[in-house]
């Protein structure tokens, strides 16, 4: 049973970096590097020795710690194939359907277009730990920067469809404000009003919000809920094509 040890590292203004330790080999993984100090000295700390460097996808925020790292550690920089030219030092790139291991651990790689062209999300179904970098956020989805509405449901679907106990790792700290705006498409969701109160009560103690689970978010995270009966009629939009009702969140959210 590979497990994985994951350490939640708070860089930037809302940026998460995770360091991923597989027990039995010792093999650490970083995923979406921001920086490269504050990692370098968290693993000091922990006294793990960073050997794999994950990549969800070539923006600034998650790529920006690469250079240093491998200078220090020599890990091995995996990410997409179609972002190989934009990530800095990769050494391997993956696909869609493909897996990488980090010791014991297995991680699928899931293509999940939308916030970029190529993202990927890493899942270690066995430690049941999903990294879904800048796609999935706990109440909340990235930005369509890279792809369509129907490439953004798509991809979302894909993650909504892995089993209920997936510990879910975004690379934001972004669930006070999600849970501000999923209130205004549901407001009358005990389970979402709940979340947004426990929410509220972690930020005020300065606590990360996640890891999320993906029952958690299905009961709570409208990105994911645009085929739910109860969403549709809230924004009236009663059988309308899911995609649409998505784009539709999403843009009210790109306003909010
Ligand atoms: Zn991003
Ligand atoms: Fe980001």
């Amino acid at each position: 049973m590979a497990a994985l040890d994951v350490r939640i590292i708070p860089v930037m203004s809302d940026n998460y970096v995770f360091l991923a330790l597989e027990p039995e080999t010792g093999s650490v993984a970083v995923v979406d590097p921001a920086v490269g100090g504050p990692v370098l000295a968290a693993a000091d700390a922990l006294g793990w020795e960073i050997s794999h460097i994950l990549i969800t996808h070539p923006h600034y925020d998650h790529v920006g710690g690469i250079e240093e790292i491998k200078a220090k550690t020599d890990a091995r920089v995996i990410g997409a194939v179609g972002d190989a030219s934009a990530i800095p030092g990769i050494g391997q790139t993956v696909a869609d359907g493909e897996s990488v291991r980090i010791g014991h651990a297995k991680a699928r790689v899931i293509g999940v277009p939308g916030h970029t062209g190529h993202h990927v999300a890493y899942w270690f179904e066995e430690a049941k730990v999903l990294f879904p970098g800048d796609t999935l956020f706990s109440l909340g989805c990235g930005r369509l920067f890279g792809g369509t509405a129907g490439e953004m449901w798509s991809s979302l679907k894909k993650l909504r469809d892995l089993p209920d106990d997936t510990l879910v790792y975004p690379a934001h700290e972004y669930t006070n404000a999600n849970a501000d705006f999923a209130l205004t498409i549901e407001k009358s969701n005990k389970d979402l009003k709940a979340r947004a109160k426990e929410v509220l009560s972690q930020r005020e103690k300065n606590l990360p919000t996640i890891p999320t689970t993906i029952a958690q978010e299905k009961l709570c995270n409208p990105f994911l809920r645009a085929d739910v009966a109860s969403v549709q009629a809230a924004i009236k939009m009663k059988d309308a094509n899911p995609v649409d009702v998505f784009a539709e969140i999403r843009k009210r959210k790109d306003n909010f």
